[in-house]
Parts: structure tokens; sequence; C-alpha cells
């Protein structure tokens, strides 16, 4: 059996890191950023006020109380000021640009808010609630760079320096294909012998959520012809596929039969549980990577764990390699086949415990859904005692 580690690296040396390209800022939440992005101006690009209030000189408030004329009035956006002279005070908002001869602003909290005169109750510092030009960033500085995966705040600032479009690498575009002659669409009618589709759910979730975009094709039953044609007509949209079921060891295993004589995809046994048997290649001119994971909706959210988003993360252009893990104390023994590295379903506490869930089969969906976390058991452990330290993947 082929080891878990050699089957994610043969899948890190296939995979390849999409090609940047420029995307408009609506699209590129998610996206990793392919270029540096640097400020053509100051921010902010000129000296503003950080409170409604007063701009003054500061020497004239330094006996308070005291009364001033206001001159003008400036709120944010205004470019014509005037200047402010001694003993006159400029009313002026939040964001609005500074006028000449003011050195600080009297937030409004400390005057009786007039309009005609101001009588000012405190005295104020010099700069005081002004925020200076290239305070945050200088002009020409790099504020983002490349490899920087892009979130709310990563796509304000490449707006906030002026910027319309960006490169980045795009998120992957992951087909999911489920396979099955059991299978019916979630909402109809359950006839006997048949079952829920939940894989296809689950896996384009996860590559949502693993910074994919995840496509549902339509569910297709057990017939290898019928898979190549649905396989054919996804390839188009997909810069990598997921299928699940029919990769085992029985009859009626489409993706098995369908793909194997291709000569690109190959179907091993992989020394883990739940998820022995798993197919990878590449399909199509493009070559594009294909992950044939076993059907039972355990093994498949696993083998995505393992192996799919790590190849989604070098597609994106991140470091990737095996999942995290973190170390905890299980608080209950576990067994694990000899030979086999086990990925136990299991819920993590913040106390730094750990306990595994009733229902370790691989078609105990339920339970996967009660967890919050894997124990990894290594292949040449078959026992683990309880209070032992071991190594867990956070879901
Ligand atoms: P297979 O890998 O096709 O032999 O399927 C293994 C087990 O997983 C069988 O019990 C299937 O009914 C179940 N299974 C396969 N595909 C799905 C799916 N999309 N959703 C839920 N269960 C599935
Ligand atoms: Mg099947």
């Amino acid at each position: 059996m082929k080891s878990v580690d050699a089957h994610l690296a043969d899948i890190l040396a296939t995979v390849r890191t999409l090609a940047p390209l420029e995307l408009e800022l609506e699209r590129a939440l998610g996206t990793t950023l392919a270029e540096e992005v640097s400020s053509p101006v100051p921010l902010p690009p000129f000296d503003n006020s950080a409170m409604d209030g007063y701009a003054v000189r500061a020497a004239d408030v330094s006996g308070v109380p005291v009364t001033l004329p206001v001159v003008d009035d400036v709120a944010a956006g205004s470019d014509e000021l005037r200047a402010v002279g001694p003993g006159h005070a400029v009313r002026i908002m939040t964001g609005a640009p500074v006028p000449p001869g003011a050195d600080a602003v009297v937030p409004v909290e400390w005057t009786d808010g007039g309009t005609a005169q101001v009588t000012i109750n405190r005295p104020v510092q010099l700069g005081n609630a002004i925020r200076r030009a290239g305070e945050d960033v200088q002009a020409g500085e790099i504020v983002l760079k490349p490899g920087t995966v892009i979130g709310p705040a990563q796509l304000g600032i490449i707006a906030g320096v002026g910027r319309r479009r960006v490169w980045v690498r795009p998120r992957p575009r992951i087909v999911v294909l489920s396979t099955g002659a059991e299978l019916v669409e979630p909402g109809a009618a359950l006839r006997p012998g048949q079952i829920w589709d939940s894989n296809s759910f689950t896996l384009t979730a996860a590559v949502r959520d693993s910074g994919g975009e995840g496509f549902r094709a339509p569910t297709v039953g057990d017939d290898p012809a019928v898979f190549l044609d649905q396989l054919d007509a996804q390839l188009v949209r997909a810069d990598a596929i997921i299928t699940s079921g029919g990769v085992s060891m029985g009859a009626y295993e489409p993706v098995k039969e369908a793909l194997s004589p291709l000569g690109t995809v190959r179907f091993e046994k992989v020394a883990m549980q739940p998820g022995m048997p798993q197919g990878f290649g590449v399909v199509g001119d493009d070559q594009i990577p294909i992950f044939a994971l076993p059907g039972n909706p355990v093994s498949s959210y696993v083998s995505f764990m393992l192996f799919v988003r790590p190849a989604l993360r070098k597609m994106r252009g991140l470091p990737a390699g095996p999942p995290e893990t973190v170390t905890a104390y299980v608080l209950a023994t576990l067994r694990s086949p000899a030979g086999r590295r086990s990925y136990l379903r299991a819920v993590l506490a913040d106390d730094g415990t750990v306990t595994p869930v009733h229902g370790q089969g691989s078609h105990q969906l339920a339970a996967l859904a009660s967890a919050n976390a894997l124990i990894v058991v290594p292949e040449d452990t078959t026992e683990v005692p309880s209070g032992t330290s071991v190594q867990v993947i956070r879901l």
C-alpha cells in the first residue's frame, strides 16, 4: 500500500499553480495577489481633521474660556480653503482638509458648538486631531506583497490606493461530480435501495471553504460511458475535478472503469482509514487534475482534507503541505489497524483534550458532523491509551 505522504507528494508534484490574471476588484475576494501593490500618493493625501470641531491656532486658545469668530465652514471634500488668521476659528468636519494657518483642531465637545462665534473651554495641543498626510502610507510605498490572500481589508487597501483592477491568481474552479446509481437529489422522495446524495454538497462546500469556486455537476449513475460524457462536459470550466464514488474493488465502479484505460489516472490503495481507495491523475487535453475520491461520506471528506485541500493551496500559489496538526490529550483509549494511518473523528476542547465521537464508521456522516477534529494515529500504532498526547487536525 502507498503511504499517505507519498500520495500527497505525487499530487503536489502534479498540480500546477494557476496563472495570474487581472480581475476587477469586485471579483478579487479570496484570490491570491500576484503583484506588488503600492500607493501612487501619500495616504492620507492631505492633512485632515480627525474630528468634527474647529480648526484654530493653538496659541489662540491657551487661555480658556475664549471666544473666537468662526470665519468659515469646511466639510469633507471641500477644496476652497480660506486661511485661518490669528484669533480666528474655522468650523471643520471629520476628513475635511485642514485650512492653511491652522495648527490644531478643537473637538466640538470642548466648545459651545457656535456657528458665528465659538466659545472654547479647553486649551488644545499643537497638532491635536490632525491626521497628517502620509501617516498611513508614503507615496510609492508597497502596501501588499505578492502571495497575500485578498480578504476584505486587503481589498480595501487596494481600492484605497486607487486601483480598479488587480493581478491575482484566481480561485481555482473545481467541479464536483458524484457517482452512484443509488443516489437521489435531496428533496426528492427515496425509493427502496436509494439514499440522498450528500457528498457533492460536502465536497462543493469544502472547496469553497478552501478558497476555491465549487461547482456541483449533475450526479451520474454507475454507467462509465455516462460518467465520461458528464466529465467531458464539465472539463471546459474546471481547473480540477473531484469525483466521489466508484473507485473501490466491487463491480459497478464507473470512475475506475472509465478512467483506468486512459492511463493517466492511477487507482491505488493508500494506507489510511477511512479512505483507502484513491484515484488521482490528469484528464483531457489540458491535463486537468482529477481526484477520484471514495464514496463513503466520511472517506471522501477526510480524503478532501488530506489531499485536495493542500492541492488547492498549491493552485492558489500558497505554501502547500500536509494539514497542520496540534497536540492534544486524548480522553479515551483508541484502536487503529496496523499498517494504516487512522483519522478518527473527534471533539477537540479548549482545554487541550480531545475525545473521539461515537460512531467511527466511514458511512457515519452524523458523527462526522458532530466532530471538529481528526485524531491522527500513526501506521505503526494499534492502541493509544487514554491520557496520551496525540496529533489532531482541526476541521
Ligand atoms: P462507492 O465508493 O461508490 O462504492 O460508495 C461507497 C459508499 O458510499 C456506498 O454506501 C454509497 O452508497 C455511498 N455513497 C457514494 N456516493 C455517495 C454520495 N454522493 N452521497 C452519499 N453517499 C454516497
Ligand atoms: Mg458507487
